[in-house]
């Protein structure tokens, strides 16, 4: 009886992980859709290092530049939108 006790605290506990990381997986995976451009919408690329990027902080929001939209600001060309 003590035996089957544990299969079914197992079984939910396994249940309960994969309902956790099924939770943690969409979260990470908002998390990276949000990483992109503010400016041309891009993502970073795979690999890229994210650190290069500018970061505009605007009260609660903080909005990430590429690269590239750094170096049209600074050469004070429009950036289209996308
Ligand atoms: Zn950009």
């Amino acid at each position: 009886m003590a035996s089957f006790a544990r299969k079914i605290k197992r079984k939910r506990f396994v249940a309960d992980r994969k309902q956790f990381m099924k939770h943690f997986k969409k979260s990470m995976k908002k998390f990276k859709a949000q990483v992109k451009c503010s400016s041309c919408g891009r993502p970073p690329n795979q690999g890229e290092n994210i650190d290069e990027w500018h970061i505009d902080q605007e009260s609660d929001n903080i909005n990430l530049v590429c690269p590239e939209c750094i170096q049209l600001k600074n050469s004070g060309l429009e950036v289209e939108d996308v």
